[in-house]
């Protein structure tokens, strides 16, 4: 039975919305506050965040890109006003779909199925911070999903595969480049500073990417 988190302040729209969903067999779970998400989140045992972008004590976009940080679940924000929906549909926020109020709780409950499994069916791997859509042929981090060149996407993608692992130059160049024209050792550095800018213009506090001296690279997802 998934689990529901629901952050929402107005108490008649919060009531309908749990009714709804545990009229179909979720278990939902209800916060007020934005600051009361991370805290539930870092508990675990929830699936799906839903979020109300009008919160009292802070938005749902700034609850969201927090949360992002670490979580990789899915989230279908609670919209009051156009101007709202329109910074969700930049979907710079990270968030998987929304709806504007008012909703028809039984359409919200469907989004979240769908939503669900998306997640959970359609090879969407977690690793950490990094989230893996294989269907999709991309990578999300730190809840974006990254623009990648073909060989970034496979050598991120190698180096997923087993983070902390350390692969020789060699070894990637085996498993990424193989059917490359022509490619050297230093291919793979170019393209892991490549991947490195881009990872690091998305949280620039982080180097998830380690160099071994003498014997490749490794991912640290965490
Ligand atoms: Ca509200």
């Amino acid at each position: 039975m998934p689990t529901i988190l629901l952050a929402e302040d107005e108490a008649a729209i919060a009531e309908t919305v749990l009714y709804a969903l545990r009229a179909e067999g979720f278990a939902a779970e209800h916060v007020l506050l934005g600051g009361q998400v991370l805290p539930r989140l870092a508990r675990g045992g929830v699936d799906l965040v839903i979020l109300d972008v009008g919160l009292p004590d802070a938005s749902g976009f700034e609850v969201c890109r927090r949360l992002r940080e670490h979580h990789a679940l899915p989230v279908i924000f609670l919209t009051a006003r156009s101007d709202e929906i329109d910074r969700v549909l930049g979907l710079e926020l990270g968030a998987d779909d929304y709806m504007a109020k008012p909703f028809s709780p039984r359409e919200l409950v469907a989004r979240v199925r769908a939503r669900l499994r998306r997640h959970e069916g359609g090879q969407a791997r977690q690793r950490g911070r990094f989230e893996i859509d294989s269907e999709a042929h991309r990578i999300r981090y730190a809840g974006h999903w990254l623009e990648l060149t073909r060989y970034e996407h496979a050598l991120l993608g190698e180096l997923l595969r087993r983070p902390g692992a350390i692969l020789g130059r060699a070894q990637l160049l085996d498993r990424v480049w193989a059917d490359a024209l022509e490619s050297g050792e230093r291919t793979v550095d170019t393209h892991v500073k490549t991947l490195r800018a881009k990872l690091r213009a998305l949280d620039p506090a982080r180097d998830p990417i380690r160099t071994h001296r003498g014997l490749g690279y490794s991912i640290e997802v965490d």
